[in-house]
């Protein structure tokens, strides 16, 4: 009989630890689904050290989802106008192959780019950049974390010379001063916030501070919540970086000893004063000094962020100025502090170590960097100048270069760009010129299947084995313990297949996952997420633990690991670095014609585009449509009730939703979940209106912010 299974929740960056148990158990009647069908009991798993037993609504309903509207054999057709036909892998693979051999000899590699996904397993990621990055020498591969994660590597990567949290979900109990900036944590990150919310109701001492322009699940727990103006978050932590640097709270040794760079923050931040920042942010100056006060006077403070901040065209800005006020204070590398970002895909995180965005290698490497390529080259038995030099092309860029004609082949894998990306009409358009796009999915319908040539059917969680690391550096094997859907194989064995077909044999002669992950770990002997230490077999046995994991020192699942504990920091001189900016704001700023910030975001029970969760009864009861929440004072004026359908319009576009009048919002800001796609709604598209200006840094678009009007329907 098979056992219960350890494993890691697929849903979001908390990587909560689940044990599956199979349908039949002895004495008791088979689990089944409404249908009938028998399905896999799912609890939290106690000896996790993330999660300690905890799930959220999600992650419990997961065995009830997981079989539902699968994909289950390849199609294809010529055209899209065409209706798509089953036809075999071979014939699917071969077309795939065909298309990349001509695109190569006809555009060069350049012409060849992936999209593909958090929701990887680490051995699909680094398949894919050996793919791309190494055989056909084409840096084009980013990934969903682009429109989540990227200005928070970006952001570490210039302030303490690598990527990489520093922190620790056990900081979570141990700080006296959370500081919660651009993240809805109750809500997106709900085990998360439990853990946080037990120590400040335990703790009298703990002081919860939630900065969000909208009150949340998350900030009606907070000590202070600064409901700032969109876009003004420099602002404010320049304000409290003005008061502690006025009050003298500062860690002069640790900036002397360990940082460079504070002259220039000292001298940006002098001019804000808290009645200017007050005045900016749309708060008192009253609550710019207790915030300040609160930073100054706590022993530990622990900053989190999400979405919020990274959304943004000044998102690598913002969390580097977060950042600063962690130099400044010496809170970093110690128990109970540091900058911690929240990951949103549930292996967003293994994913950057793999190297899996445009401008990475694996091992938190960098395509520019000549000595990076070169070892990766090495190890990949490549010849010399392989790997180009050139970041290759963010997901936007691959939008434009369908819109020019410039990609010959579009390779989207475990992801739906048809509802997720901004400007949502414009990435349609250019959809509906690419010339071949493969569409590598588990799920059936999606939004992308109107803009599939080839149709390939992915193996899902469960029915495949890999690693996920989540926001904390903890490392879990997900064994397979469900026969794949239909036909559906694992994505690394199909990026490998591809590989084959092209002439790369030596490369991809894997046998299994755990062969392409001890090739990887190898990768990563040396660098700062070295995890040459790891291997399926030995994280099966041992439980999920944190990296670093270097050959001959395995970390004890049980105990925590931290980065930076020695204040010796992945530069060259061992230094952090602090980063003076000012804020330049919104990228498209409210005006007479568009006088509202539009702003989206997630609810509690849904996930992403909604190919699980829009089918699961309970989590649909909870979030039955999609809504607008509008200020009560703006919806007066505008003669709105409760329910009111209202048209939301940007310069882009358009979409429709119900009024939810609520104080939760603040007067001037209207918010929209961005879980419905055309499939689930009609014309409540979130991503309608949005707009693709990005942080010059990160890439990363201001998902969070565009500027509408709002009429009565
Ligand atoms: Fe899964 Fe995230 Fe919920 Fe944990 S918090 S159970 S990882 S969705």
């Amino acid at each position: 009989m098979v056992e219960t299974v350890k494993t890691q929740c697929p849903y979001c960056g908390v990587g909560c630890g689940l044990e599956a148990s199979p349908p039949a158990q002895p004495g008791r009647a088979v689990n089944r689904d409404k249908d009938g069908i028998p399905i896999w009991g799912i609890r939290g798993d106690r000896n996790h050290q993330s999660s300690l037993g905890q799930v959220c609504v999600k992650g419990a309903t997961i065995g009830e989802v997981i079989h539902r509207n699968r994909l289950k054999h390849p199609m294809m057709r010529e055209s899209l106008d065409q209706p798509l036909r089953q036809v075999s892998w071979d014939e699917a693979l071969d077309a795939i192959a065909n298309q990349i051999r001509h695109t190569l000899a006809t555009q060069g590699p350049n012409g060849v780019a992936m999209y593909g996904s958090g929701q990887f397993q680490t051995e699909d990621y680094y398949t894919a950049q050996k793919l791309l990055k190494g055989c056909l020498g084409t840096n084009n591969f980013d990934a969903n974390s682009r429109l989540c994660m990227s200005s928070a590597v970006a952001g570490y990567a210039k302030s303490l010379g690598s990527d990489g949290p520093p922190c620790a979900y056990e900081d979570l109990d141990l700080t006296d001063c959370a500081f919660l900036i651009g993240t809805n944590t109750a809500e997106c990150h709900p085990i998360i916030f439990n853990r946080l919310r037990k120590n400040h109701k335990k703790n009298g001492q703990t002081k919860l501070i939630v900065v969000d322009p909208r009150a949340t699940d998350t900030s009606k727990f907070a000590d202070l919540h600064l409901q700032i103006q969109p876009g003004t978050d420099i602002d404010l932590m320049n304000g409290i970086a003005h008061l502690l640097v006025k009050w003298g709270k500062l860690d002069q040794t640790f900036i002397t000893n360990h940082t460079t760079g504070f002259e220039q923050v000292q001298e940006i931040v002098t001019s804000y004063t808290p009645d200017k920042v007050a005045e900016r942010c749309g708060i008192t100056a009253a609550e710019v000094e207790l915030a300040a006060q609160y930073w100054g006077e706590s022993d530990r403070v622990l900053s989190m962020w999400s979405m919020g901040m990274n959304q943004s065209s000044e998102g690598t800005a913002k969390v580097r100025t977060l950042i600063n006020l962690h130099l400044m204070t010496g809170q970093i590398g110690k128990p109970g502090a540091g900058p911690f970002s929240l990951t949103g895909q549930p292996n967003a995180m293994g994913g950057r170590e793999a190297g899996g965005l445009a401008h990475l290698l694996p091992g938190y490497r960098f395509v520019a960097n000549a000595q990076h390529r070169q070892a990766v080259e090495e190890f990949w038995r490549l010849p010399a100048g392989r790997i180009s030099d050139k970041p290759g092309l963010t997901v936007w860029d691959m939008v434009e270069a369908m819109e020019t004609g410039n990609l010959g082949i579009f390779w989207v894998a475990a992801t739906n760009p048809a509802v997720s990306l901004p400007d949502i009409d414009r990435v349609k358009a250019a959809l509906r010129k690419s010339p071949f796009t493969v569409y590598q999915e588990s799920y059936f319908p999606t939004e992308m299947v109107e803009f599939a040539h080839v149709l390939l059917p992915a193996s899902q969680w469960s029915e495949k084995a890999g690693m996920m690391t989540n926001s904390e550096r903890r490392v879990t094997y997900c064994p397979q313990f469900r026969t794949p859907a239909g036909e559906s194989r694992a994505d690394w064995t199909v990026f490998a297949e591809v590989g084959r077909r092209l002439g790369f044999v030596r490369e991809f002669a894997f046998n299994n996952s755990a062969e392409v992950y001890a090739e990887f770990v190898r990768l990563t002997r040396g660098q700062l997420c070295d995890q040459s230490g790891l291997s399926h077999n030995l994280v099966a046995s041992i439980g999920a633990v944190q990296w670093p994991a270097p050959r001959g020192k395995i970390p004890d699942p049980m105990k925590t690991t931290r980065l930076y504990l020695d204040r010796q920091f992945p530069t060259p001189d061992g230094k952090a670095r602090f980063a003076a900016y000012h804020s330049r704001g919104l990228a498209e700023p409210p005006d007479g014609e568009f006088p509202f910030v539009l702003t989206t975001g997630r609810l509690y029970g849904h996930w992403h585009t909604q190919s699980r969760t829009g089918r699961i009864d309970k989590i649909v009861k909870m979030h039955p449509n999609p809504f607008v929440e509008i200020h009560p004072k703006s919806a007066e004026k505008m003669g709105i009730v409760e329910g009111d359908l209202l048209e939301v319009r940007s310069r882009r576009g358009a979409g429709r939703f119900p009024a939810m009048i609520t104080k939760r919002i603040s007067p001037g800001t209207v918010f929209v979940p961005m879980h419905w796609g055309a499939l689930w709604a009609d014309q409540s598209e979130a991503n309608a209106m949005t707009h693709e200006l990005a942080c010059p840094e990160s890439k990363q678009p201001e998902l969070k912010a565009c500027a509408v009007n709002i009429t009565l329907v």
